[in-house]
């Protein structure tokens, strides 16, 4: 059968000459086996918040050779069961976010796994501006690029707000500005984790600041790539659920859950005013045509082999293991930061060569670690070693 067609062995052996063409097998290989060996076995990179430790993904090889795609159609809606097709682990996916988020029991939303948190964003808003085409869009200067990019796609006139001093919006600076607008509708698009700090706007804060000014018609987007995996399962934290008043919620897959390649997770409050596509026999109720079949087989794969508690016991372990962090850097009188509930630790701006070693973001004079799975205590201690021995 297939199942390890796409195994390094499996490559090595073919080495016929199609069509009569000489095909320099060899230097195909050398080409592949030079950049695997580089890259696996590397987890030394601590800026980012890529999930790394994904060997528990290795039972799902054999998938990558089929060439899957959930062309045109959300994961709620009636799916085209091809043989395929993924959609069926599509829907239990959005079923589980869907959940975790505060819509158990409800079937009028909307959700599908996009190419990533961006996509995820890109259609939120658009979805947002759909339902008020007059709206101006607010959002934080700390947001995620992607922000004011999809404002810039979507044409939606913007104001930028600046951020307190815990990085989150500056709700007094979002009062003046919503008070100085000229429309009736407004969308806001919230940090739930700020890609730096990992900030967490208040929800709360803002919706009753929306009360307070009289204004009904909004759109509360919720930009929660990394976070999004995390605050759930955290006792006590302020996650954000759609028994709120928020309208869309997104996450990047490749993030906390992980995965070998960019997806990301929407929900969106209500579903949209759908076309039926003859030719794909779907509902068109996504941003993209054809979409990565696989991405949903892998995310389903990855919450149901760890389950909420197991879920839960990975998100302790890298927010104890942040603290861990920071309490070192605390010792060594090293500057640095932590919010609560993030695994984010901002440090003063270290050396280039440390920078690059360990693949950190910077930020002006700042720099952060994401603890992920892979940043254990081993890896922080060296990690430790380096920026106190410079
Ligand atoms: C990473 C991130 C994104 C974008 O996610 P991609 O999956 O990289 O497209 C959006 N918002 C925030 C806050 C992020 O940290």
């Amino acid at each position: 059968m297939y199942a390890h067609c796409c195994t390094k062995s499996n490559l090595q052996s073919r080495q016929t000459d199609r069509n009569g063409q000489k095909v320099d097998t060899a230097s195909i290989d050398e080409r592949l086996n030079e950049f695997y060996s580089q890259a696996s076995g590397y987890k030394d990179s601590i800026g980012y918040p890529s999930n790394l430790n994904l060997e528990f993904l290795q039972p799902l090889q054999h998938f990558l050779c089929l060439p899957l795609n959930n062309v045109g159609t959300g994961a709620d809606r009636d799916p085209t069961e091809l043989p395929l097709n993924s959609t069926r682990f599509e829907r239990e996916v959005i079923r589980f976010m869907a959940d975790l988020y505060g819509l158990s029991g409800q079937d009028t939303h909307h959700g599908y796994i996009t190419a990533g948190g961006t996509e995820a964003n890109l259609y939120s808003l658009a979805r947002a501006r759909d339902d008020h085409p007059d709206a101006l869009l607010y959002f934080s200067a700390s947001s995620h690029y992607s922000i004011p990019k999809s404002a810039h796609l979507l044409g939606l006139p913007h104001r930028i707000i600046p951020v307190n001093e815990t990085d989150e919006i500056d709700y007094n600076a979002l009062e003046t500005a919503l008070r100085q607008r000229s429309t009736e509708s407004v969308i806001l698009s919230l940090n739930i984790g700020s890609t730096m700090k990992g900030a967490i706007d208040s929800v709360d804060t803002v919706v009753e600041l929306l009360e307070h000014l009289g204004i009904s018609r909004f759109h509360i987007h919720c930009d929660a790539a990394l976070f999004g995996m995390m605050l759930p399962f955290m006792p006590g934290s302020p996650c954000p659920h759609f028994g709120l008043k928020i309208h869309s919620l997104s996450i990047s897959g490749h993030k906390f859950l992980g995965c070998p390649f960019p997806c990301g997770i929407v929900i969106t409050r209500n579903r949209p005013a759908t076309a039926y596509i003859e030719y794909v026999k779907a509902l068109d109720s996504t941003l993209l045509g054809s979409r990565n079949g696989h991405a949903p087989i892998f995310l389903w794969y990855a919450l149901m082999i760890r389950g909420r508690s197991g879920l839960t016991r990975e998100v302790k372990e890298c927010i104890e293991n942040a603290k861990y962090l920071q309490n070192r850097l605390i010792g060594f009188n090293y500057p640095n930061h932590r919010l609560e509930y993030s695994n984010i630790v901002y440090l003063q701006k270290p050396a280039n060569h440390i920078i690059k070693k360990w693949n950190l973001a910077v930020e002006k004079s700042w720099a952060h670690v994401v603890v992920m799975q892979h940043v254990d205590r081993l890896r922080l201690d060296r990690f430790v070693e380096d920026l106190i021995l410079t």
